[in-house]
């Protein structure tokens, strides 16, 4: 936890993507101390370094670009990253999508497990929220408030009466990170199924990669694989969108019906609010090996 660390050994999965439908190749790649995460199309030669800035579209998925260039559905494999606290990575894809696999980050864990984690020699700096930080968006909202630890509070409500409101909290650690919520999958609604279609998105989904309810419940004939998938899956989302600054956040995020845009929204502005956090590094000076003996202890 003191040090940064990247992947021991470079892993490359594949996959359709959900809404683009295109079949894409993702290779992992250890990156060197204080690179950060960085994209690269390797079909078009760009590279997209990772930062709330370079989000171009939140609807329906995170969506990175420059210059020209996208990837989609990026927020899954962020999640995975944050919960194995992957500082320093390469990330090459081949087309404009991350492939969706079954719809959750089970296999993207797996993967990541795989390569195996190399900790580097320098020491790893985190964001400390020192000061409450809130977007409200309509009904959606989502704050972060100072905390000792890296905990995630997520509200969803449905007027849909299978879903209803549903509740779910983590405290992240990896463990609880791979059994509880990395299995969580993709939810939408049927009805929603071909007016997403008509937007160009979509196009790669299915029963093997998302849940679909309708009125009556879910469609797909094997279920849900917890009651209240659908509320983890938007722990997994958050906690994907909360990384896009490439720092784990310790504070504690608190979302009422938030998605994408508002998870986003609270990122850009946690990095343009100075007065609202503290960017430290471990084992920095006594205060901070305190603090850190108090986030573990949790
Ligand atoms: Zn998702």
């Amino acid at each position: 936890m003191f040090y940064q660390k990247t992947i021991a050994n470079e892993i490359s999965f594949e996959g359709v993507g959900l809404h683009t439908g295109k079949l894409c190749s993702v290779t992992l790649r250890p990156a060197d101390i204080n690179t950060g995460i960085i994209f690269f199309r390797t079909d078009r030669g760009k590279m997209i370094k990772l930062s709330p800035f370079a989000v171009v579209d939140t609807s329906f998925a995170t969506t990175i670009g420059y210059n020209g260039s996208r990837i989609k559905t990026i927020e899954h494999l962020m999640a995975v990253l944050s919960a194995f606290e992957i500082d320093n990575l390469y990330i090459d894809v081949n087309g404009p999508e991350i492939p969706a696999l079954d719809g959750s980050a089970a296999q993207i864990a797996e993967v990541l497990s795989k390569a195996g984690a190399s900790i580097q020699s320098a020491p790893r700096k985190v964001i400390k929220i020192t000061k409450p930080l809130r977007v409200v968006d309509g009904k959606a909202n989502i704050t972060v408030l100072p905390y000792n630890g890296r905990k995630f509070s997520q509200l969803i409500e449905f007027k849909n009466h299978f879903l209803g409101r549903q509740h779910y909290g983590i405290t992240l650690n990896l463990q609880r990170f791979v059994d509880e919520i990395s299995p969580a999958r993709t939810f939408g609604f049927l009805k929603d199924v071909e007016m997403l279609r008509q937007h160009g998105l979509g196009k790669g989904g299915s029963l093997d990669n998302a849940v679909i309810i309708d009125q009556n419940g879910v469609i797909n004939p094997s279920g849900t694989r917890f009651p209240d998938e659908f509320v983890r899956h938007k722990v997994l989302d958050c906690i994907g969108d909360l990384y896009l600054c490439g720092f784990q956040i310790y504070g504690h995020v608190i979302a009422e019906r938030s998605g994408h845009t508002t998870n986003v929204k609270l990122m850009k502005m946690l990095m343009n609010s100075c007065d609202c956090y503290q960017t430290f590094q471990f084992g920095q000076d006594e205060s901070t090996s305190r603090y850190h003996a108090t986030s573990i202890l949790e």
